[in-house]
């Protein structure tokens, strides 16, 4: 029996995990935590949670959790623990240093999809007013930055289109490259119960994901081959376009007819007929008819994608083709319909809309606008520069080159989060100072010359935004253990470096985010306290928010049909490497597991495992439960063995949430080609039996 013990008093904050956005009732005795009650009146979630939200808060407190600042000058010396003003001079003198020896545009930093939106504001503020330069991304680069492209060339927004709410009145649900039943679940029970009232379910998945073997549920399933997406979402448009299913009103009403027609010439190549693309796709050429006539047809069509669609080489011209095939169907601006990734972290779509990116400033204004940079120089007291900045890897190739030499990482652990393990070691190794403000040791802080310890969600006031572009309040429910709260941390940072910002509380950091932001100017924490949550845009034209975009015309005006030429990734399979490997996540777990590997209130899965189907595993002897060593031209892990018909012949899959699996050693420097999104969904590889690791 375990005493809980009751509560005092209660505060009601949102869930630092998936991008669902449930919010809770963090029950409370003095400074400890009782429980986690699901709140009845969270909007995304309706009192509903899953096992992460509800019990894996135990990292809070867990003893790995580092709580006072340190340094060292080597990263072969050991840490010393310092004050948090040591800490912070120790920092700015070193960036200083470097960017008196290399150049202003030596340094940068990345921001965290699992901080607040007020948080992120501040690092990108402290990059580009202290630094002076616009080197900073987000670690939403490696998740959905092909989604902020391709929505917004085609439909004007980086964002989806749909409240949750929304999926009450879809007749067709298509599911391309996500499982929300293990990633997102409780926007996956609202998605299962529409599909017991009979909506139809289609999914593209190379594996027979969770929400296809659903109980109650008949799933038409296309299980293509990992990197085949933009042939497979083409040959649907084919099969609308040559079919005669076109939505000719709407595409006449709301799209650029020259460009519709432009674009149904491209798609109606026999190119890509179901038939000619079945052998590459893997797709039996009956089912993607059938499935193109029933999203055509079927009444209101909605389609939710993730990072199946995003990490690929192809990631930004999938998600342009998922829009392409909304607009030539009428499903967009309206209740049931729309294009809607699902977001992987809390705030994936706030780090986002908060200008983490190096060419955007927050509301997604480009940094070379010369009006909206002085809106900002105006604001902020300074002068900014109009170059757009680093991305990522282009961060680690200069760091390799000599360039690059200061970094400063909140809340990602890039060495196990980025592809091509030993290339983001070299380019660690390579820099003069990197700061990690994190929760744990992680594995970037090896090679580390300062750790500022992180806050965790219950000891912060802020907003994150979620997937339906809900804005939600974080609120404080404990003292920051470490003393200071992530927010502070930053300015604190930014005025050792001489670079000063002011705020008592985050609401004014939220209120300079309305003032300067169009699509916030409505937000408040008083409008979020009164309203619960907000979805933006939110302001003169929608002060109570936005649940659905683009009704009656697109933010860009015309919906822009653009052609997408499939183009097979360069990672491919031959004699050495014959078998394409994919990854996903399971329902315990959380990314790489920081978290919820330190919660010991739940059991969970133990190691990650390799699934393979049987006829592979027969033909290299290998038995379910055994150790196979899985190599790519990149590198290699060792796993156990699942024999699985769940994934098809030539096909294997892992998740990734363990560090000693090293997904990354074996994933290539392939990428996105508008956003370097890396091409984690598919790489080459073999497998053989194994002693183990
Ligand atoms: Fe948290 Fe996502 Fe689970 Fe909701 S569904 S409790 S937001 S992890």
């Amino acid at each position: 029996v375990i005493e809980i013990g009751q509560p005092e008093h209660s505060v009601v904050t949102t869930c630092a995990y998936c991008g669902v956005g449930c919010v809770f009732k963090a029950e409370m005795r003095g400074e400890e935590v009782v429980r986690m009650v699901p709140w009845k009146d969270g909007k995304a979630n309706r009192g509903h949670s899953c096992v992460k939200g509800r019990f894996a808060w135990g990292y809070t407190t867990h003893k790995e959790r580092i709580l006072k600042p340190m340094i060292r000058e080597r990263i072969e010396d050991p840490w010393q623990e310092v004050s948090w003003d040591e800490a912070f001079n120790f920092a700015a003198a070193k960036f200083k240093g470097i960017q008196q020896k290399y150049g202003r545009d030596s340094v940068g930093g990345i921001t965290s999809s699992r901080c607040t939106n007020e948080e992120t504001y501040l690092v990108q503020k402290l990059i580009r007013g202290g630094f002076g330069n616009n080197n900073v991304d987000t670690c939403a680069r490696v998740c959905h930055s092909p989604t902020g492209y391709g929505l917004s060339q085609t439909f004007g927004t980086s964002a989806g289109t749909q409240d949750f709410d929304s999926v009450e009145d879809t007749d067709v649900v298509m599911i391309i490259g996500a499982n929300p039943a293990s990633a997102h679940p409780v926007f996956a029970s609202r998605l299962k119960k529409r599909l017991r009232q009979g909506a139809k379910l289609i999914v593209l998945d190379p594996r027979r994901t969770e929400m296809v073997e659903s109980p109650h549920v008949k799933a038409l399933h296309l299980p293509l081959m990992p990197g085949t997406n933009v042939a497979v979402v083409t040959a649907l448009a084919h099969v609308i376009v040559t079919e005669g299913l076109v939505n000719e009103s709407f595409v006449r009403e709301r799209c650029d007819w020259s460009e519709f027609e432009e674009w149904a010439a491209f798609v109606a190549q026999e190119k890509y007929s179901p038939e000619a693309t079945a052998i590459m796709t893997g797709v039996d050429p009956k089912d993607l008819r059938e499935a193109a006539r029933i999203y055509a047809t079927g009444g209101n069509g909605a389609i939710y994608y993730g990072l199946g669609v995003t990490e690929h080489s192809q990631g930004s011209t999938t998600v342009i083709a998922i829009a392409n095939l909304a607009m030539v169907t009428g499903n967009i601006g309206r209740p049931g319909v729309g294009v809607n990734p699902l977001r992987g972290q809390n705030n994936v779509q706030g780090s986002c809309d908060m200008g983490s990116f190096p060419h955007e400033l927050p509301g997604y204004r480009h940094i070379s606008g010369d009006a909206v940079r002085e809106q900002f120089e105006a604001m902020w007291n300074v002068k900014l520069n109009k170059e757009p900045g680093l991305r990522i890897p282009n961060m680690f190739d200069a760091a390799i080159e000599g360039s690059f030499m200061g970094l400063y990482v909140q809340g990602e652990d890039i060495l196990q989060s980025d592809p091509n393990t030993k290339h983001v070691v070299a380019a660690l190794s390579a820099m003069e100072c990197v700061i990690v403000h994190d929760l744990f040791l992680n594995e970037t802080a090896n090679y580390a010359h300062v750790f500022l310890p992180g806050s965790t969600f219950l000891e912060k006031d802020g907003t994150f935004t979620n997937a339906e572009r809900r804005i939600q309040r974080v609120r404080k429910v404990v003292t920051p253990r470490n003393g200071y709260a992530d927010w502070e941390v930053t300015i604190l940072l930014a005025k050792a470096m001489g670079f000063e910002m002011h705020y008592n509380h985050p609401s004014e950091i939220m209120d300079e985010i309305a003032a300067l932001t169009p699509t916030f100017t409505g937000v408040s924490y008083a409008k979020l306290d009164e309203l619960g949550s907000v979805q933006w845009p939110c302001n003169e034209k929608a002060p109570e928010g936005t649940p659905i975009m683009h009704i009656g015309g697109f933010v860009r005006g015309k919906g822009k049909f653009i052609v997408t030429e499939y183009v097979a990734t360069d990672e491919r399979t031959g004699p050495r490497y014959p078998l394409l490997l994919t990854t996903g996540r399971i329902l315990s777990q959380y990314n790489v597991g920081a978290q919820t590997r330190r919660t010991e209130n739940v059991v969970w899965h133990a190691e990650d495992r390799l699934e393979i189907h049987p006829h592979d595993a027969e033909l290299r002897g290998v038995r379910d439960g055994d150790w196979v060593r899985l190599a790519s031209r990149a590198g290699e892990t060792t796993l156990r063995a699942e024999i699985t018909d769940r994934v098809a012949p030539g096909v294997v899959y892992t998740t990734f949430h363990h560090p000693d699996t090293q997904a990354n050693v074996i994933t290539t420097d392939f990428s996105d080609w508008a956003t370097n999104c890396p091409e984690y969904k598919v790489t080459a590889v073999q497998i053989s039996p194994s002693n183990g690791p």
